[in-house]
C-alpha cells in the first residue's frame, strides 16, 4: 500500500491529533481548532494523555536497562520533554533513536528539539505509519537491523481505522526485527470509563479526526505472536511503577504493552 508522503505544510485550519494531544500535555504547539476538539473531551484526557507518556517514559527506561541501545518511534508527536532519546540515552549514552510522524508540525519542531548525546545518534523520519516498508528501510540508514530494536507504537494505532489494516502495519513492522527486540504499544479505549466513549469520539467527529478506541480483545492481536513481558497488557497506570510492589490500577483510557520478538 502506499500512503503517500505526507504534506510538510502545517495547516491550521483542521485539528491535528499531535496538536490535540500537545494540548492535553499543556503545550503550546497548537491552533484554535485544536483547542476546540482538546476541550469536548472529557475533562479526564489531560491526566490520561499525561499517565500514556508516563509509561513511555518507564517503558524505554526500562529497555534501555534490558540492554536495548537501538529505538524505532512511531507517532512520536510533538517534542515534549523528556523525549525517548533523553531518557534511554541517560542510562545508555550510545543509544540510537529514530522517530517518525506524519504531521507537518512534529517535522518542524524535530530538528531543533529532538538532538543526541555526542555518543549517541537520532534521526527523524517525515512519513506515515502506512509506509511501513519505507520506513524500515529508512531507519537502517541509522539502526542496525540484525541487532535489536525496541518498536513503539504509543497512542497511535487508535488513529487507525480498521479498514486501513492496523494489525497488518504492526506485524509488517515486527517482522522487520530480529529476535530479542520489543514492541512496545499503548492504544485508547473506552473498557475503562464506557461512561466517557461517546464524549470522546463526537469530540474527534467533530474535528474529522478518525479515533478508533479498541476493547481489550481488539488490542490483544496487536501482540500477536510475540511474548508479553511482565504485567502484561494492562491499563498505562498499572505498568511497572516506580517503587510500587503492588500494581496500581487507575483507570487512564490506554491499554499498554511490552513485548519481546522470540
Ligand atoms: N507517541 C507520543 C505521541 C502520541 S500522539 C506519545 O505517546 O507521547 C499521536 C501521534 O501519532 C501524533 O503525533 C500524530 O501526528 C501521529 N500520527 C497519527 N496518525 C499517524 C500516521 N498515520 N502515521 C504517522 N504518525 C501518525
Amino acid at each position: 500500500m502506499t500512503a503517500g508522503i505526507p504534506s510538510s505544510r502545517i495547516d491550521t485550519s483542521k485539528p491535528h491529533p499531535a496538536r490535540v494531544y500537545d494540548w492535553l500535555l499543556g503545550g503550546k504547539d497548537n491552533y484554535p481548532v485544536d483547542q476546540e476538539v482538546a476541550e469536548k473531551l472529557p475533562a479526564e484526557a489531560r491526566a490520561n494523555a499525561a499517565r500514556n507518556r508516563a509509561f513511555m517514559h518507564r517503558a524505554s527506561g526500562w529497555l534501555a536497562a534490558q540492554g536495548v541501545d537501538q529505538f524505532l518511534d512511531i507517532g512520536t508527536g510533538i517534542p515534549t520533554s523528556p523525549n525517548l532519546h533523553q531518557v534511554v540515552q541517560a542510562v545508555t549514552p550510545h543509544a540510537r533513536v529514530v522517530y517518525t510522524d506524519n504531521d507537518p508540525i512534529v517535522l518542524r519542531h524535530a530538528e531543533a528539539l529532538l538532538v543526541s548525546s555526542p555518543e549517541g545518534m537520532t534521526d527523524y523520519i517525515h512519513a506515515d505509519v502506512r509506509e511501513a516498508e519505507a520506513i524500515v528501510e529508512r531507519a537502517a540508514r541509522t539502526l542496525d537491523f540484525t541487532r535489536p530494536v525496541a518498536l513503539s507504537l504509543i497512542a497511535l494505532m487508535h488513529f487507525l481505522p480498521d479498514d486501513q489494516d492496523p494489525y497488518g502495519i504492526t506485524r509488517t513492522l515486527v517482522d522487520a526485527l530480529p529476535s530479542g527486540s520489543y514492541l512496545v504499544l499503548s492504544h485508547g479505549t473506552a473498557d475503562q470509563h464506557p461512561e466517557l466513549r461517546q464524549e470522546t469520539e463526537t469530540a474527534y467527529e467533530k474535528g474529522a479526526i478518525a479515533l478508533r478506541m479498541r476493547t481489550r480483545a481488539e488490542v490483544e492481536p496487536f501482540f500477536e505472536g510475540l511474548e508479553l513481558v511482565d504485567p502484561g497488557l494492562v491499563t498505562a497506570p498499572e505498568w511497572h511503577q516506580e517503587g510500587q510492589t503492588a500494581p496500581v490500577y487507575e483507570r487512564s483510557g490506554f491499554y499498554v504493552g511490552v513485548a519481546r520478538v522470540r
